[in-house]
């Protein structure tokens, strides 16, 4: 990413957002903590905005005056992040409001962004009040990177963007089962995990992508000239974010050009574009903050619960892609669609519920910029 890398000016004012309810409720006593003097001793002003509810954050930065601040800080889980990307992008003036840096740090539940920031750096893996300090310390370099954004089309709500994943089937079910085990941090999703291989399903449903090797590599938008526009596939909100050149009408056939998977039982679909899906989790190792890639993986069912079990222990070290497993499929897309068939399930967007049906994704090269990087 060094070609799109910028630095903020000093001094700076940063908005940092935080939802207290975040991981297991103690996100104020972790600024308190950890983060206030760091932040105050590298010069970043900083206003505290604690959110009162659910997309209340949303709401926020949707009217907010973008001109007051250098930078947007989460301080939470991967949740309120996908709200102020959202609310960003809900804007009139989205092509300017997304713009704003924005930033992490880390006291949530899952918190797989701050992971992957932090993996990219290159420093080795620290968990829970490490990875706050590793990103607070990264925060206050003031680097900005360029990161990918996902546009999720599902069949009657609004188009959403994403940062991090989309996920259908075991991992789905787990990361929104596992809410209930919140109180144990982010190892709600090994015992989630477990609890699930107990259960383990199979999940009927049409799969097609848009390889990345069809296409030349997607751009970057640069910095200076406005986000290119194309005609195909209108968003229903009409002028706000950009419009999705790949994707046609989720009621309309495929593009001829797309790779439809001749399986339709799996166990799971899921495609990330940034490394982690966890703290401990490492699903797509070869992911970078703005390749332009959605990594799709997807696991044909017939797995046994013992190779699952296996896979899951190997992507703690992002060993999973190397295992030989033979139900395991991993490739690099541009855009997806699935179909799935059942009539009930669960379709997570960057770990939260979206509406289940029909949806397909295509990446926006480096939308938003991003740090600590
Ligand atoms: P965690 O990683 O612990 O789940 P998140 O940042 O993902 O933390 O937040 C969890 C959920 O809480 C998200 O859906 C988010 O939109 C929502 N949320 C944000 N602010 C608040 C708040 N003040 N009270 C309750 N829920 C909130
Ligand atoms: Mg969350």
């Amino acid at each position: 990413a060094g070609a799109s890398m910028s630095v903020l000016s000093r001094p700076s004012r940063m908005m940092l957002l935080m939802n207290p309810q975040s991981g297991k409720g103690q996100a104020l006593t972790l600024y308190n903590n950890h983060i206030q003097r760091m932040l105050n001793e590298a010069g970043v002003t900083h206003t505290l905005v604690i959110t009162e509810r659910q997309n209340h954050a949303r709401e926020l930065v949707k009217e907010a005056d973008l001109s007051q601040w250098d930078a947007l800080v989460i301080m939470s889980g991967d949740g309120l992040l996908f709200e102020v990307i959202n609310g960003l992008l809900e804007r009139p003036d989205w092509e300017e409001a997304i713009r704003t840096p924005l930033g992490i740090l880390p006291s949530g539940s899952g918190n797989a962004l701050a992971a992957s920031i932090h993996h990219y750096s290159g420093a080795s893996p620290v968990f829970s009040e490490e990875l706050l300090v590793s990103c607070g310390f990264l925060l206050c370099q003031r680097l900005v990177a360029r990161m990918d954004l996902v546009s999720i089309h599902v069949a009657s709500s609004p188009r959403l963007f994403s940062f991090l994943s989309l996920a259908w089937g075991f991992v789905a079910d787990v990361d929104i089962e596992s809410e209930k085990y919140r109180q144990v941090g982010a190892a709600r999703f090994t015992i989630g995990t477990l609890v699930r291989l107990a259960s383990l399903h199979i999940y009927k449903g049409k799969l097609a992508y848009l390889p990345a090797s069809s296409l030349a590599p997607a751009s970057r938008p640069s910095k200076d000239s406005p986000l290119q526009r194309t005609e195909s596939m209108p968003s229903r909100s009409a002028t706000k974010g950009p419009s999705d050149s790949l994707l046609l009408p989720l009621d309309q056939p495929l593009p001829s050009d797309w790779v439809v998977v001749q399986e339709e039982d799996f166990v799971l679909m899921l495609a990330m574009y940034q490394s982690h899906l966890a703290e401990d989790l490492l699903a797509a190792p070869g992911a970078t903050s703005d390749d332009g890639f959605i990594h799709l993986i997807y696991v044909r069912a017939g797995i046994s619960r013992t190779a699952l079990l296996k896979l899951f222990l190997a992507m703690e070290k992002g060993a999973h892609l190397t295992t030989n497993c033979q139900h395991l499929v991993h490739t690099k897309v541009r855009a997806l669609r699935l179909e799935p068939h059942s009539p009930k399930g669960i379709i997570t967007v960057d770990g939260e519920v979206v509406e289940y049906g029909p949806v397909q994704a295509e990446v926006h090269r480096g939308l938003v910029g991003f740090m600590p990087s």
